[in-house]
Order: C-alpha cells, then structure tokens, then sequence
C-alpha cells in the first residue's frame, strides 16, 4: 500500500540550497537507503551527500498520515517503511534557539511591589520541543487524531466557514493521571503544527499560561492580573498573520478556585475572577488563527462551562506493555547511541507486537525487554522515564557490562520503586 510519509528537514542557518535543490539532495538520501523506520531521526554525521551535512542538523521521518494504513496500526508499531512505496512530504524550517520568555506582571496591592510570572512565551518550532512528538508513546492513535483535528480547524478558520453552519471552539482538553504526557503532548502538537502549517502562517506563537499564578493573594489583583494577561494574549492574536496555540495546564486550578471561595470567607471577588477568565477565554476562542490546548489532572473538578466548550476530550492514562515496551526501546537506544551500554552487534528492537507474536529464539532481548515492560502496569510515562536512570545504580556496580545484564538491571529498578511506593 501507498502511503504518505512526512519528511522534516531541520536547515542550518545559511543553508545555500534552494528548497527546491535541498528536497532533491534529501530525496537522493532517502534513496539510497531503501527503507527508513517511521520517527526515526538521521543526524548530518550519517549524511551522505557533503551538501547536505553544510545544509541540514536532521532529516526526521514523521507522521504517516495514510488513513487506511493507521486504521491498521499505530505509527509506533511499524518496523520499517520503503521509501519507494511513500510519498514523501518535505517539510523544511528552522529551530528557534532564542530563550523561553516569561511575562511578568506586578501581583502587588497599592504600594507593594511583588511580580509574578503569569506565562511563558516562545515561537515555534522551538529547539527545546524538537523531537518531543516523536519521544510520546501511546497505545492508540492519540497523537495522529489529535493532529488531523488541529489541521482541520485551523484549515476551517482560515477558509473562515461559518461556525453558525458548521460549530467548532477551537479548545482541546486533554484529562488524565498525572505524569501521563499531557502537557508535553499539547506542546509536541503545537511544535508539529508550526512545522506543517508553516506555509499558512507567517509565525506559530506559543503561550503557556501559569493558571496558579493568576490567583493573587491580594485578591483584589487576581483580577487586574487575569484582565492583563489576557490582552497581552489578544494582542498577539490580532496581529493575525500567526497562529498562537494557548496551552492552559491543570485547567480545573481555575475552577477549584471558584468552589473553594464560595465556601470560603472572601467569596465575590475571587468568583468574579474566575468568571473573568472564564469570559476571556470565550472571547480568545473566537480569533480564527487561536488553539487553545488545555489540561486536566481531575475532569470532574472543572467548571462544566468549559468542558461543553471543548471539541476534543481526550483521555489520557498510564500506558499499556506495549508503549511501555517501546519507551523502555527509546532509552535503551539512547544508553547504547551514548556508548554508556555497548553491544557486540548492532541490535534491532523489534515493534512490541512483533515480539509477542513471534517464538523465535533470536527475539530473546525483545522478549525478556516486553516481559519487564509487564511489570510496569499502571505505572505513568513521568516514572517510565526514570527507570532506566535508576536502573542504572544497579548495572553500574556489576562487572558485565552486556544489555542483557541492564534488562536484569531494569527489573531490579522496577522492584525497588514498587515496593517503596
Ligand atoms: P502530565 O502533563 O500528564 O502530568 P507530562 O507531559 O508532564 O505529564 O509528562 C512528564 C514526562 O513523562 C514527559 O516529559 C515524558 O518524558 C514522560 N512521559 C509521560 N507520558 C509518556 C508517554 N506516553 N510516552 C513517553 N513518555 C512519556
């Protein structure tokens, strides 16, 4: 089957090619290594072509957006792809290298002077997201649906279809377990949508909102503060050549706040707050080149206002054996690529449902890797992530230095955080 792979070139400041003649140096790449494995990243030290390596940090081989094959399987379990059977989709930028910005407004009651950092601010694609879609791992087609809707809308908008016909807020939320990947997914798509929908906008803004912050504890400013934060978000909506994603993390904090003022003693001023924030969003939502990403540790905590308004709701949880098993292959990829585990040959992971159905002895690593993955159950990606570092202690005092023996290691690992916790 056919299907379309999206190719992202990272260019090098100065890059002398012309789109055109870099699509064609890449394509020759591409080439003549016959099959590529999908979310994998060539660095320019593995280029071939001189050129290239003046020209290009990375070529990442990115979503395959072919709807029947998805159907079939997630992206994370295709082992290799032929580059004669895909229709490539280049895709060429720049990393923004320049410092995450914090907006910092003054908190303080009359006299007092005390800032607080309401949001954070940078432009798309940013070097600190690069390579984060690819590094979330989910069981299903989360990160693939998530995208296609976030096109979709913003296709919508800019065709400006008429949201009495055809409804759409432009609000996602994303509900789930803590350390489940929620956040880092809402940046890993608004990074991707910059990259993809780079030719539609002159610039992809990102403004991560502090929603603890915005509640002062002088609660007559908590108010100024919401009013301010949000026109500094309009004015960047109105500029209009961009498309600003807006991510609120732990949204139902706003709510929270509302139930516990009412039972509390200074009641009017803080539910005016929250109703002011609630009244801002709704006026953001309605700029056509806005997304507003939005997190919930506690669905059931948030303002029933907000939810209705949100297109996506997302659950989010821990991760089945599978995405564990393919996160556990991303970090010991990293170990051996770092040379802190080295191997007498190359080793090739296979995708976790490849290993559960095949018998062959020579998938032992595989095997013995997916029967670790296992033992994880229930446990979130923030803890997956750690493992293999705590892991570590244990390899680092053993003579055998063989990835069989960090496997052991890892086990070992996960014990120790199970019965501690
Ligand atoms: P949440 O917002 O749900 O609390 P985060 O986005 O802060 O979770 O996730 C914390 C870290 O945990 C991420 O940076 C990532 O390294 C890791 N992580 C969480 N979920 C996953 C996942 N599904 N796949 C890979 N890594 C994950």
């Amino acid at each position: 089957m056919k299907y379309v792979l999206h190719v992202e070139i990272v260019k090098k400041v100065g890059c002398s090619l012309s789109n055109v003649d870099l699509e064609s140096v890449v394509l020759q790449e591409l080439q003549a290594l016959k099959t590529v494995r999908p979310g994998s990243c060539l660095q320019a030290d593995t280029f071939l072509s001189e050129s290239l390596k003046k020209c290009v940090t990375s070529i990442r081989m990115s979503e395959i957006s072919e709807l029947e094959f998805l159907n079939e399987t997630s992206i994370d379990n295709v082992k290799e792809l032929s580059i004669d059977r895909a229709d490539l989709k280049f895709h060429q930028y720049l990393l923004e290298e320049e410092e995450i910005q914090t907006e910092e407004f003054n908190a303080g009651a009359d006299g007092d002077s005390e800032s607080v950092s309401v949001a954070n601010y940078c432009v798309l694609p940013h070097v600190s997201c690069d390579g984060l879609w690819e590094s979330l791992i989910f069981d299903n087609n989360i990160k693939e649906s998530l995208l296609e809707y976030a096109i979709t809308s913003m296709i919508f908008s800019q065709h400006k279809v008429d949201t009495n016909v055809i409804c759409w807020n432009r609000v996602i939320l994303l509900y789930g377990p803590p350390g489940t990947g929620k956040t880092s997914l809402c940046k890993a798509l608004a990074q991707k949508l910059s990259i993809r929908l780079k030719s539609n906008y002159q610039l992809t803004e990102f403004i991560e909102v502090n929603s603890h912050s915005l509640f002062s504890k002088y609660y007559s400013e908590s108010g100024k503060l919401v009013m301010k934060m949000f026109a500094k978000i309009k004015e960047h909506l109105e500029y209009g050549e961009s498309l600003v994603c807006v991510l609120i993390d732990e949204i139902e904090s706003l709510t929270r706040a509302r139930n516990s003022c009412v039972s509390g003693g200074e009641p009017s001023d803080s539910i005016r707050v929250v109703n002011a924030i609630l009244t801002q969003l709704d006026q953001i939502r309605k700029y056509p080149n806005v997304l507003i990403l939005t997190t919930s540790n506690l669905k059931s905590a948030i303002d029933v206002a907000f939810v209705d308004r949100a297109d996506l709701q997302v659950y989010i949880g821990p991760p089945s054996a599978y995405a564990i098993y393919s996160i556990f292959v991303s970090c010991l990829e990293e170990l051996i690529r770092v040379g802190i585990i080295t191997t007498e040959k190359s080793i090739s992971f296979l995708p976790a449902k490849c290993v559960e159905d095949s018998d062959d002895e020579k998938d032992n690593l595989n095997n013995k890797l997916l029967s670790v993955a296992k033992l994880c159950d229930g446990l979130s990606g923030r803890i997956l992530r750690k493992i293999p570092f705590l892991a570590y202690s244990y390899f680092s005092r053993s003579k055998n230095k063989s990835i069989e023996n960090y496997i052991g290691a890892l086990q070992q690992a996960i014990s120790q955080y199970q019965s501690s916790n």
